[in-house]
This record gives structure tokens, sequence and C-alpha cells, in this order.
């Protein structure tokens, strides 16, 4: 009966407001790696609710944690101290380098991004802040300025007190999708020196001191970015170029900021942070998604002289730093460290790796796979010599043919042309084959 209930609730148009899949996917059960809808149909999540599900759904140790802490104490409003939000704050801190030793608690990434630009903004005094083409940081009016992608934005509402100024496109190259200005490469398979070529690097750090040097105010606040691209295809710059641009910005008065929502908390594998591989120390690091392995929670961290900018009280948040939530994320650092889970992405998502570009050397319309640990993108193209972008249509068929084989796995893409793979840190060796299996069958039924 209760499923029944469920379908028809499931019928209505109005809830029923679902723009991903072209046929409703009704979920109603998950565990670890794994999702059931209400069939009774098994999933393995190559997506983990966009990179958000970090060590698995309802695992069991972040469950008792959270269940503990509901029989204990829900909430105090951030007016008031309480154990979990003081254990959680150190346990935080301690992982993160000097000088980023001030914790403040929201809800989501939209909402640490709102507060980083406020800290930018009112610690320089400056206005200009710079984001890149492709970068994705949130859906709030202040966020969704910093977001460059036109798909999420309503520039109506991003009007509102934000100045964004873009980068040029770092996924595609600045030589018409060549990473190297030398090389003839006529595929992206065949140019060996992405994403480490010097030569790009210095083309986009010519052309960041263009858009710096001619920014509205020249004046800069802030520079945001997330140390990986994620929604922007899991684009990755050119080794070097982040360090510069963090130097260029500084040069000019500017923070940098570190949007870590997608990047930390172990998923690259060789560090719990993204912008650890740039050799890079922000400013402020924006943090949520797998924070709270799908709790609501979002945080930043700065250095305490950005943040005795903020003179008008405390920064006030009534469910940001929320006992439940705080129980949950200290309980999720647990288990990445105890479970092995920045090792596992290390070492599955390597595994992805190698065996993903085996396909991409067999199917013409993969052109570039790309990404550290379990973060990795797969970029569509209707063949390797024009590189353009796979039509929607046929991404989605890919979609949800591995959909109905039992595989859920995610898009995006500045042209919607890459499917990204970012599953729970649990995932094994033998869920990677099933993945992979699964994957070419629906590529090559696409081809046929
Ligand atoms: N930054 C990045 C890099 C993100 O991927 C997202 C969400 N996709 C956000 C910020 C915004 O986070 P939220 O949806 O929790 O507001």
């Amino acid at each position: 009966e209760r499923m029944l209930e469920i379908r028809k609730r499931n019928c209505n148009p109005i809830i029923m407001r679902n723009t991903y899949y072209k046929k409703h996917l009704h979920l109603h059960q998950g565990y670890m790696q794994w999702l059931w809808d209400i069939n009774g149909r098994r999933y393995l999540d190559l997506f983990s609710g966009v990179a958000t599900v970090s060590v698995g759904h309802c695992h069991p140790k972040v469950n008792a944690a959270a269940q503990k802490q509901m029989g204990r104490l829900w909430h105090t409003t951030n007016i008031y101290m309480h154990s979990p939000i003081h254990e959680y704050a150190e346990k935080l801190a301690s992982l993160l380098p000097d000088p980023l030793k001030v914790i403040y608690l929201t809800n989501s990434g939209s909402e640490a991004n709102d507060l980083a630009m406020l800290m930018a903004r009112v610690y320089t005094g400056n206005f200009d802040v710079i984001t890149f083409r492709g970068g994705y940081h949130g859906a709030s009016p202040y966020a969704m300025g910093l977001t460059s992608m036109a798909a999420y934005k309503y520039p109506i509402a991003t009007g509102i007190g934000c100045h964004t100024t873009m980068c040029p496109d770092v996924f595609r190259g600045p030589w018409g999708g060549s990473h190297c200005r030398d090389s003839p490469v006529q595929t992206i398979r065949e140019c060996n020196c992405s994403p480490d070529c010097c030569q790009a690097k210095d083309m986009y750090v010519q052309q960041l001191k263009e858009v710096l040097d001619t920014s509205v105010s020249q004046q800069i606040a802030g520079f945001f970015a997330e140390p990986i691209q994620g929604i922007g295809g899991v684009v990755q710059y050119p080794k070097g170029f982040l360090k510069e641009a963090y130097r260029l910005v500084r040069e000019r008065g500017g923070v940098c900021i570190a949007d870590e929502v997608q990047t930390g908390f172990g998923r690259t594998g060789s560090d719990l942070w993204g912008f650890k591989a740039h050799d890079v120390v922000p400013d402020i690091v924006t943090m949520a998604k797998g924070i709270a392995n799908g709790f609501p929670m979002g945080a930043i961290v700065t250095t305490q002289e950005v943040a005795n900018a903020l003179t008008r009280g405390s920064h006030f948040n009534t469910f940001g730093g929320n006992p439940v939530a705080c129980s949950i994320a200290s309980s999720v650092l647990d288990t990445i460290e105890e479970d092995g889970l920045q090792q596992n992405s290390a070492q599955v998502g390597t595994y992805l790796l190698t065996e993903l570009a085996k396909l991409r050397d067999k199917f013409d319309i993969i052109g570039d796979v790309r990404g550290k640990g379990l973060l990795i993108g797969v970029e569509m193209v209707k063949d390797k010599v024009s590189r353009e972008p796979l039509p929607g249509v046929e991404m989605n068929e890919i979609f949800e043919d591995c959909k109905d084989m039992g595989l859920l796995i995610g898009k995006g893409g500045v042209y919607g042309q890459t499917f990204r793979i970012k599953p729970p840190m649990c995932i094994t060796k033998d869920d990677a084959d099933f993945a992979l299996a699964v994957f070419g069958l629906a590529i090559q039924r696409q081809m046929e």
C-alpha cells in the first residue's frame, strides 16, 4: 500500500519536476555505493548525489553518530556553544595548514561561497571578483554571480552587487582545442602535454593578467577557483597555473579562495584537499557536499586576519553548526581515515582512469578521459578529429542506457558533453569493473 501511495504521488506533475532523467527515477533506499528504486531495482551509484555521499549511503558509523546526537540535542542556533561544534571545529582545523584556522559553519556550498565573497570584499575593501569560465560556485544570487555557466544563471538576479570577470576556457585550450601551440595535435588524445603543458600555462597566465588589468575597478577583492572544476566537466588546469594565478591576484591586493565543495574530503585521492596538488595555501577555503555525507552542511575556513575584518558581531546562521550536522561531519572525517577512503579514492580512481583510457582508444566518440582520484570526467565528442561535443540527445541515450543496466552516472561540462564519475569513495575494484562493462556496452550500442 505504501508503494502504491508513493507511485501515485510520483504521478503528480507538480512534484515530478525532474529534469535530469528522461524517465523519472524514484529512489527508495541506499546502502554504501548502492541505491534501490521503488521497484526494488538496484543501481551502482557513480555520482553520489553530485560528489556528496562521500563515505557511502547510510554508512553504519555515520548513521550511529547521527542517531546518538539526535537522542541528545538537535538544535541550539549558533549563539550557544555545544560539544559537537567544538569537537568538529578542532578536528577540521587540525587538517588544514597554517594560518587557516578560523571556521564558520553554514548549510550549503552556496552559503559558504557567499560568505567567502563577503569576507573578500570586506577584508580588502575592493569590489571585483575573478572566476573561471566553466566554474560553478552555487545558486544563491551572490554565488550565482560567481558561477559562469549560463545554464545555471539568471543574469537579472546575479547583477545584484556582483561583478564577475571570466577567464578563458581552460578546458578546450587557448588554441582551439589544442593544449600545445607547437604541436600539430589532431586530437586531445595525441596531446601528451595536457594538463602539464607549460606553453598552455603561459598562455593562460597572459590571459588572466589581461582580465585582472582590465577589470572594472581594477581593484581585486577575490579570486575563486575550484582546484579541479566539477560541474564544468572535471577540468584540470595546466600545471603551475593556479600557483601563478594566486601570485598575480595577491600582487593586486586580492584574496584567493579555493572552492573545495567537490574536491575536498579526500575525493582527489592524493590529499584531503584539492588545493594541495597546486602547491598553494588559499586565504579562504569553502566546503560542502561531502562534508557531511549528504546531510545539509557547509563550511569556510580562513585566517584570523581575514576573519577579523567581519567586525559586526559574529556571523549569524540559525542552522549553521547544527549539533546533528557537526556530529555527522565528525564521523565522516573519522570514517575517511578508518576506512582508508582517501587511499581507496586514489587506487580505484587510478584503475578507472587507466581502464577508461582504453575505452577512449577503442571508441571514436570518447575524446578525453581526465581527472584525479574519484573525480573523473569522460569527454564525449562527435569524433576525435572534429572534437565537436556529442549532441545532447546522444549523451542522454548513453546515460539512460547505463541507468537501465543498473548504473547511475553524471553529466556536465560547458556543452553538456562530459560524463562525470564521482562515486561514494567506498567503491571497490569489482564495482569499477561492472561500471566499465556497462559504460562500454552503452557506448558500443550508441555507435552501432
Ligand atoms: N561549489 C561547487 C564547486 C559546487 O559543485 C557546488 C554545488 N554543485 C556549489 C559550490 C554549491 O553548493 P550547494 O549546492 O550546496 O549550494
